[in-house]
């Protein structure tokens, strides 16, 4: 595909359940390669209040009838329905200067991030519709009143502002936890790229995938909506820090408490480890990662690399390297396939750029590229906002403020010499909180000193050295299990991070009462509370019959000598303090020989389990085992063993059972104290058997 004269559309919103145009004719759009129109944006006229309040009221009312799994299944199927389509947003990411390359990282990384999301949430977060967190506090001597944590989902809209260099991932990073924690959304993109996310978010939404009210577009600027927010709303906002300053400074923010999320630019550096000398394959790696970090999005990444930290002794064959590389970077028409790097967003963001470099050559030299001529292989140097990879070098880092503070947003990076390791981590510092650093050693020390050091200013650090050359998923790219975000300079916010992300839509409340009447608020057994005395052996319960407190009390069992003998020879653990009396005594924690842990734990299911072939289908763990109290040879075990939390899956015919499984001896005190964790069939007998 090549570059071709686009019809320019009007980008409309989608608000308040239909789609709207502004009432302007609306800004131009330009292509990036080219500067032909794209597309027209507006969204004069638009009432935020309205469209905030159907959010709350609608969709937000709408989604939380859904729980985890189901929202997390609704992820899923999005992503499998957006991967089907994705050469068309492939065609109009290329508009936005983006190579396919680049495009992959923001589409395909985008839908990658709805997968993970979905993936992890059905794995990690039970199927309820309200989480709990933590353990339970006893808060009396009797364990009459306990406190548990709870997290709700936030009853207001989360609006996401996001910047123009992702329109896709920027997007869906930012609505997965949302739509996971059940918090409905209304996106607005940043304008020069809004139609790639006004595409993206038509197909969402001609899916009929997610309940209604529950996304929103805002196609143009954000007018008058902050000043709708309430308390019960949330805000992100990934950009520039100054816009990002004057939003969490909103009248409406600071008086409502509204929660503020930023995520802005940063001066991410990257160090190259004293050990990393030219020839290593850590100083290969280096300069490999740098290049491609400068390159691609053509530096248009809040993660990329613009501060290069490298032992003095080492720059000039690192600048030689870099150049060198940088130079072969095939510079043109993001949509050619040997394109390797495409133009700069816009003409103005190029202009942006090229005076951002005028600011740093007061403390800087440029040691390669020149600003002011293009060189392209393809494409149209005029009129295209194309800038070649801009390479300074500044002696003396320590002494400069600029080359610390001024971000270029664009292939530009200065390299700063160091003479030793704890030079190099302040000089790391020097950006006052970034998104994310790297270290490039195969030296533990080195490693362990540079990640330590810089850690506190970081939202993540990289280590790579040979044996993860080939592996490491990169210094810039943010990933959905890991946090993304950074202290200071970088906004302060923290994104994704798996399971932490959902949180943060999500409100914490301390609950406090008698463990019967917390069981009943959080749906999980609290000890505590009474159990239910059931007729039948709880593991004869399908999940259909069976309930939170469903309880079995054993009968006792002795364990003797012989016991704890022939557990020995036969498992091959002889340790002294189940063999030997006087070593045992001699030992603080025993009165002489002791029964093997996993010996109790054996005999608890031994004491627990229906043997018959029923609905338990498997016992698939434990969590949380702890030995208590020793017993001894004599001692007689018991076990209370309490349905403690059912999570059926929506997608397969069984579920997860949590038991809470006391071990008492005959004083009744507790011996051993876990979890146990089966599959359990959601109907029993299975219907193809009772048919039968
Ligand atoms: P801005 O901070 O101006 O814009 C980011 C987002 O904020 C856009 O969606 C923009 O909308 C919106 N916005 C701007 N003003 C307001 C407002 N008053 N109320 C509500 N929303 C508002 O960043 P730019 O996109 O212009 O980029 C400028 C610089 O920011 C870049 O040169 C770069 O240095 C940095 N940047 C950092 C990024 C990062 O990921 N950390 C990403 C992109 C840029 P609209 O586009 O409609 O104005």
């Amino acid at each position: 595909m090549t570059l071709s004269a686009q019809t320019p559309r009007r980008l409309e919103s989608f608000v308040s359940g239909r789609w709207t145009a502004g009432q302007r004719d609306g800004k131009p759009l330009l292509n990036a390669a080219n500067g032909q129109t794209v597309a027209l944006i507006d969204a004069s006229g638009l009432d935020y209040g309205a469209a905030l309040e159907w959010g709350r009221k609608v969709g937000g009312k709408n989604l939380r009838k859904y729980s985890f799994h189901e929202r997390a299944a609704m992820l899923k199927a999005l992503a499998q329905a957006l991967m089907e389509q994705k050469e068309a947003f492939y065609a109009e990411s290329f508009l936005t200067g983006a190579t396919r390359t680049d495009g992959w990282i923001d589409i395909e990384g985008g839908f990658g991030t709805l997968f993970a999301y979905s993936s992890k949430a059905r794995r990690e977060l039970p199927n309820t519709r309200i989480l709990t967190e933590g353990d339970v506090e006893v808060l009396s001597r009797d364990n009459t009143f306990a406190a548990q944590h709870i997290l709700t989902p936030m009853e207001g809209v989360a609006v996401h502002i996001n910047a123009f260099n992702f329109p896709v991932w920027g997007m869906l990073e930012k609505i997965a936890p949302t739509l996971i924690a059940g918090m409905p959304c209304l996106v607005k993109p940043a304008s020069q790229t809004a139609y790639l996310t006004e595409l993206v978010v038509r197909r969402i939404l001609e899916t009929g995938i997610l309940p209604e009210g529950t996304l929103q577009l805002v196609s143009g600027s954000a007018g008058d909506m902050l000043d709708h927010l309430t308390g019960e709303d949330v805000l992100t906002f990934t950009g520039s820090a100054s816009t990002g300053q004057m939003l969490r400074g909103h009248p409406k923010v600071v008086s409502e408490s509204v929660r503020f999320t930023m995520e802005a630019d940063s001066l991410n550096s990257s160090v190259l480890g004293t050990d990393a000398a030219p020839g290593t394959p850590e100083f290969d790696f280096f300069v490999k990662e740098v290049a491609r970090e400068m390159t691609t999005k053509a530096g248009q990444k809040c993660t990329a690399i613009r501060r290069v930290i490298a032992p003095r002794a080492h720059t000039d064959a690192l600048i030689e390297a870099l150049s060198a590389r940088l130079g072969k970077t095939v510079i043109g028409d993001p949509a050619l396939e040997n394109t390797r790097m495409g133009p700069l967003a816009s003409l103005d963001q190029r202009e942006e750029v090229r005076d951002r470099i005028k600011d740093l050559c007061a403390e800087a030299e440029i040691v390669a590229g020149n600003p002011d001529e293009v060189s392209v292989a393809s494409g149209d140097a005029d009129k295209g906002a194309f800038l070649n990879p801009v390479l300074l070098h500044c002696a003396k880092p320590l002494d400069g403020t600029a080359i610390h503070d001024v971000e270029a947003f664009g292939p530009v990076a200065t390299v700063m010499p160091y003479d030793d390791i704890e030079e190099a981590v302040e000089l790391a510092k020097r950006g006052k909180g970034s998104l994310v650093a790297s270290v490039f050693t195969n030296d533990p020390k080195v490693a362990e000193e540079v990640v330590i050091g810089m850690a506190p200013l970081h939202g993540r650090v990289l280590i790579g050295n040979r044996d993860s050359a080939k592996t490491s998923t990169g210094h810039g790219s943010p990933l959905p299990m890991l946090v993304h975000g950074g202290p200071g300079r970088a906004g302060g916010g923290e994104e994704m991070g798996g399971m932490r992300g959902v949180k943060h839509y999500m409100q914490r409340t301390a609950v406090q009462g008698t463990p019967r009447l917390l069981s009943a608020v959080t749906g999980r057994w609290i000890a505590g509370a009474s159990g239910l005395d059931t007729p039948v052996h709880p593991f004869r319960k399908s999940l259909a019959e069976l309930n939170i407190g469903d309880q079995l009390i054993t009968k006792s069992r002795e364990v003797t000598l012989a016991d704890i003998e022939h557990f020995a020879t036969f498992t091959g653990d002889t340790f002294y303090a189940h063999m030997d009396e006087e070593s045992a005594r001699a030992n603080p924690f025993f009165e002489g020989r002791v029964a093997h842990g996993y010996l109790i734990v054996s005999f608890a299911a031994g004491l627990f389990v229906d043997p018959a072939p029923g609905p338990v289908l498997a016992n698939y763990g434990v969590d949380n085992l702890r030995f208590l109290t020793p017993v001894n040879p004599g001692d007689e075990l018991k076990v209370q063993l309490t349905a403690k939390e059912i999570n059926p899956r929506i997608t397969a015919d069984y579920g997860e059972v949590r038991w809470d499984c006391c071990v008492t001896n005959q004083n009744d005190e507790v011996v051993a104290q876990y979890d146990v964790l089966t599959m359990v069939a959601k109907t029993w007998p299975q219907v193809a058997q009772a048919a039968e």
